[in-house]
């Protein structure tokens, strides 16, 4: 698949692109390789400075085939030139966070992001020297008037986790491009098949690995993709010193399930849409944010960016707390429980104020923003690729005493 990973679909990419039957054995699907170590050359080097792209292996921190074969597959889903794995979402956030700012730097990013990105930019950052602002990434005016001369980084999230408020990528990376600064989009809630933030001007791309690619709920990963010119001294100096490297068993899993990707892409944006249409029209609930939904307040960026409108929908209800207690025991199929883009229904209740004092600490014109799509709390809820149906008879059940 090597040749032709740009030129054929997106299903046919998610099931070849990367692996290779192995040439030992004709194996059909790819190996795990657990080897930490591999034999090497007399003349191998122990330093990582002659270290690139086509060393040999020589240890899994430094490089692994199975973990190569992941990356392969993800670059190729995202049209990026490189791929670097890691152990978690942070872990790929954290490393270009070092590769990216430095003492004296600035980052601009998302007022809300994923939350212990949130909370990174509050108070690791700062310790390092690093300024930070956070605007809201939907206003470009904000953001135009954060950036200064020092400004390296800007950083958005989009659908941004938990609120679905958007960012207009190509608009934003006009912005830090003229700059001179950078654009990473966390792209977990869009996923390739959704939006592909480099073709729109993005300079790095960052996946939660642990969400809709492995997409089982069973292997946590992350991803970092962007220039080969730049990921290759990252994965040096940063990547393999910092150590946040993914297991090969893990990679595994989730090439495995990248596989049927852009299947249960259709099927969560599918059941997303059906449950939407659903809360909206139930009595109980005041307000559903979804994308799909035309009374998203971004529903028109949402067409412009989005192949599909994915599988994450927010709702809100008069008492957050008293519906939370019954979802957490009456929901039957529906898990009560955190974390997202599973094939499993997953839900789990977001109080405003424990968000506002522990992840984003806002202005009030950038809590205002927050509430308007929040309220005082918001159910997440990440559709799975259950029948529409019963997810909808699930809550309504569940609601019914409400
Ligand atoms: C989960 C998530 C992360 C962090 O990923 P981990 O794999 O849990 O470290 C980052 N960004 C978004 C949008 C996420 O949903």
């Amino acid at each position: 698949m090597h040749n032709t990973e740009h030129s054929v679909g997106i299903n046919t990419l998610a099931v070849h692109a990367g692996e290779s039957p192995d040439p030992a054995t004709g194996a059909s699907a790819p190996d795990i390789v657990m080897s930490t170590t591999f034999i090497a050359e007399p003349d191998a080097t122990f330093s990582v400075e002659g270290f690139d792209e086509e060393t040999p292996y020589i240890y899994t921190r430094w490089g692994n085939p199975t973990v190569a074969q992941l990356e392969r597959k993800v670059a190729a889903l995202e049209e990026a030139e490189g791929c670097i794995a890691f152990a978690s979402g942070m872990a790929a956030i954290s490393a270009l966070f070092f590769h990216a700012l430095g003492a004296g730097d600035h980052l601009v990013m998302s007022d809300v992001a994923y939350a212990a990105a949130s909370e990174m930019a509050n108070e690791l950052l700062p310790r390092m020297g690093v300024r930070v602002t956070k605007v809201n990434m939907s206003d470009l005016a904000e953001l135009r008037a954060a950036i200064t001369p020092e400004t390296k980084l800007v950083y958005a999230e989009t659908p941004c986790n938990p609120l679905l408020r958007l960012t207009d990528i190509a608009a934003v990376a006009t912005i830090a491009h003229d700059a001179g600064a950078r654009l990473a989009v966390d792209s977990t809630f869009a996923t390739p098949v959704v939006t592909r933030p480099l073709a729109l001007g993005a300079d790095y791309v960052i996946h939660s690995l642990t969400k809709y690619l492995g997409g089982h709920g069973d292997a946590i990963g992350g991803a970092l993709l962007g220039p080969a010119a730049e990921l290759a001294p990252l994965r040096k100096k940063v990547a393999i010193r910092t150590g946040g490297i993914l297991s090969p068993f893990n990679a595994w899993l989730i090439m495995r399930g990248i596989s049927t990707l852009p299947l249960r892409m259709r099927a969560h944006a599918a059941g997303a849409g059906a449950v939407a249409r659903f809360l909206e029209a139930h009595p109980k609930v005041t307000q559903v944010m979804y994308p799909g939904l035309p009374s998203h307040p971004q529903h028109e960026l949402a067409r412009r960016q989005m192949r599909s409108f994915s599988g994450m929908l927010t709702f809100q209800v008069a008492d957050g707390p008293v519906a939370a207690r019954l979802l957490a025991e009456r929901l039957r199929i529906i898990h009560y429980a955190v974390s997202l883009g599973h094939h499993r229904s997953l839900v789990f209740y977001l109080p405003t104020l424990d968000m506002l004092t522990t992840s984003f600490h806002l202005t009030a014109e950038q809590e205002a923003s927050y509430r308007a799509f929040a309220g005082d709390g918001i159910f997440r809820l990440s559709v799975g690729i259950e029948d529409p149906d019963d997810l909808c008879a699930d809550l309504e059940q569940a609601l019914a005493p409400l």
